[in-house]
């Protein structure tokens, strides 16, 4: 989750303090960074996973589910092992989440995929690895971990092993529902930014999920909570179910990939298509049916994380006139992005957002260009919300910690990295929009397909962008309940460059393409192709038919190819509609919207099993991993003789060639 520096951390009072101290810090330090890294060029694809584990505790007398508040002491354990074997460690990585249930693991530290299309079948193995590293660490607990987006039960009473009773009148999140010894104990940065957040806004956050109807649901529907506060009760809504803070949304998970591209042109320019996609990933990734024990209207997490972290005042949600705040801010710190990044799209910004003049002038004036300026000058209208005494003082040339307090608090859609200070790393982006599947083959497949969509785009010269308003819309429409095989979602006709019937109307990047030139489609088209339309899947296999790989590595990207067209087309299921219809078909459910204990146990146990392995026809129909197994009915493959020495010997060449 960004910067993990450790320290004393401020009251929100005095991080305030220091706030334009922070800013105007954090802005030269960008100026620095900028002018040492901006012509930084032939950086090859490199490109790695983040995934958020959920550690369940499965009481299998009881028949109840709970979130095991060990993830500190994993964290350790995998440490120690680490200490003891590292070479069986250089591949993996794990670091601490929001939430004490929470872990985060990637690809080694400086061990990212490289370039070489064999990494992509190994993508899969890395996160099997993480996986039995997890499980082994957790040995003799009674946990396991899980790759759930949400745990349905979240902010239910005891939903935590240890249970621990929320503190709605005191503490750090005043939840409600949602213990403080729910948020990750080792280290500050999570508890901080919890109460700063809630401190600054004011208030609690006051999140509103519109409850699913069944036939049984009462209506209106009133979520009873358990209060008498009038600011509470005012908040909440008929027909919705009522969340009241950060960990409602950082205690969720997902899955995230960040690829290097060759150079800060080339990384803008993917910025700016690949927000197109967000919607549409976050769409057929969609994981999360369920909050706080009831199912609910939509499907995906990303309303709620954006209010749980949303820490605008009233005077900049334009609830009051200004006074003490400078900008009306129409977007949480967590969001779909502003603006695109790249200098031709320019006519695509056809929403004017807050930021701010002196510091765009300051970065023009030193020489970046109008469009980036205006980008860091939007998220530099945040406030720092997490600040360590003994960070207050920096380096404006050498570090650049101000930069990332802020660039790493604002959450949206993508991000675009600058490179590490004194690091081999180059200009990255990342891909932040997608839901976690319960499979390492359909992650893997998911982190494959964003990375080989980017070769895609570069090889064809692809262009997607939509004016960002559409944009917008289309995430409204994403998080939707079945929003794959319902929604319709904004789309250029042209997505080929020079493939118009007429030349002329060809976007430049100086116009935007006039409203005919999108039009409504159903993800099924947009994925798969439709009439005239070439579909973002066939473009994909072209440049993979295209490429020398060998037939292993093949055969794996068919398969995950594959995932995605049939989630996209709906032959296959989402992870969150595989999800209601297990709720919903359960023997103990009401058709009253409630997900009790017991069907979220049976359910978490579908899940683990599945996760190991289990074949469920309805997420992943004949499809299977390639990876893991011996690979005989593909021909021409060498037969392996360990997988997992294979893939580490692999694993090794790779890194060394690059
Ligand atoms: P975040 O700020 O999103 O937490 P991290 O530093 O945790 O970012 O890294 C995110 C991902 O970036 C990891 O999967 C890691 O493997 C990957 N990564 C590391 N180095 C590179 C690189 N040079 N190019 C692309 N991805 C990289
Ligand atoms: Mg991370
Ligand atoms: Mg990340």
């Amino acid at each position: 989750m960004g910067l993990l520096s450790k320290g004393t951390s401020l009251s929100w009072e005095d991080t305030k303090k220091h706030a334009d101290h922070v800013r105007k810090v954090g802005i030269q330090q960008l100026i620095a960074h900028y002018h040492r890294l901006k012509d930084r060029t032939n950086d090859q694809l490199k490109f790695g996973d983040e995934i958020e584990y959920t550690i369940v505790r499965l009481d299998h007398e009881k028949k109840v589910a709970r979130l095991a508040l060990v993830g500190p002491e994993t964290l350790d354990k995998i440490n120690e092992e680490e200490q003891r074997t590292p070479q069986e460690h250089v591949q993996t990585a794990w670091v601490p989440e929001y939430a004490s249930y929470m872990i985060e693991g990637t690809p080694g530290r400086e061990r990212p995929y490289g370039w070489c299309v064999m990494n992509y079948n190994i993508v899969e193995s890395n996160m099997k690895m993480r996986r039995n590293q997890l499980v082994k660490a957790l040995e003799g607990t009674g946990c396991i971990p899980l790759c759930i987006t949400g745990f349905p039960r979240l902010g239910c009473p005891s939903f935590t092993d240890p249970q621990y009773e929320p503190t709605p009148t005191g503490g750090l999140s005043n939840s409600l529902f949602y213990p403080d010894e729910a948020i990750w104990k080792g280290h500050p940065r999570f508890k901080t930014l919890t109460r700063n957040i809630r401190q600054r806004k004011g208030e609690n956050q006051a999140i509103n999920i519109p409850i699913y109807k069944d036939q049984a649901t009462p209506s209106p529907f009133v979520d009873h909570i358990p209060t008498t506060d009038e600011t509470c009760l005012k908040n909440t809504m008929a027909d919705h179910v009522y969340l009241d803070c950060m960990g409602f949304g950082m205690g969720m998970c997902c899955l995230q990939v960040t690829f290097q591209a060759v150079n800060i042109d080339e990384a803008r320019h993917l910025y700016d298509q690949l927000a197109v996609l967000c919607p549409i990933m976050l769409a057929i990734s969609a994981a999360t049916p369920a909050y706080r024990g009831y199912l609910c209207d939509i499907d995906c997490r990303w309303d709620i994380i954006s209010g749980s972290v949303d820490d605008r005042t009233k005077e900049e949600l334009g609830l009051e006139p200004l006074k003490n705040d400078k900008f009306v801010i129409p977007k949480s710190r967590y969001d779909t992005i502003s603006c695109y990044i790249h200098p031709t799209s320019d006519a695509f910004n056809d929403k004017p957002f807050p930021f701010d003049e002196e510091i765009k002038k300051t970065l023009q004036t030193q020489g970046l260009d109008e469009h980036l300026a205006h980008h860091f000058a939007h998220l530099f209208i945040r406030d720092p919300i997490s600040l360590f005494e003994e960070k207050v003082q920096q380096d404006p040339e050498k570090e650049t910690d101000h930069f990332e307090n802020i660039q790493s608090t604002n959450w949206q859609t993508m991000r675009f990295k600058p490179p590490p200070p004194g690091s081999p790393i180059g200009w990255r982006v990342e891909f932040r929009p997608l839901e976690l599947q319960l499979t390492d083959f359909e992650n893997a497949a998911f982190v494959v397909f964003v990375v080989i969509l980017t070769r895609t785009i570069l090889s064809f010269g692809l262009d997607f962008r939509i004016p960002i308003s559409k944009l917008d819309e289309n995430m409204r429409r994403a998080v939707k309940r079945d929003a794959v095989k319902k929604g319709k979602f904004h789309f250029r006709k042209t997505i080929i460059p020079g493939d118009d019937d007429d030349d002329d109307d060809e976007t430049d990047g100086a116009s935007p393409p006039a409203p005919q030139e999108y039009e409504e489609m159903d993800i099924d088209t947009i994925i798969n192709g439709k009439g005239g339309f070439p579909g973002v899947i066939p473009l994909m296999r072209m440049y993979v038919n295209s490429l020398e790989v060998d037939v292993d590595t093949r055969c794996t990207i068919q398969q995950y190819l594959k995932l995605i067209q049939k989630r996209a087309s709906g032959e296959l299921s989402t992870t969150a509609t595989w999800m209601r219809n297990f709720i919903t078909q359960h023997p103990d459910y009401k058709q009253d919207s409630i997900v009790n204990d017991r069907i979220t146990y049976d359910l978490l146990v579908a899940c683990d099993r599945i996760s190991k392995g289990e074949t469920c026809a309805e997420l992943t129909g004949s499809l299977h991993s390639r990876t893991i197994r011996d690979i005989e009915t593909c021909p021409g493959t060498a037969k392996r003789k360990s997988q997992s020495e294979d893939v580490s010997v692999k694993h090794r060449k790779m890194s060394q060639n690059n």
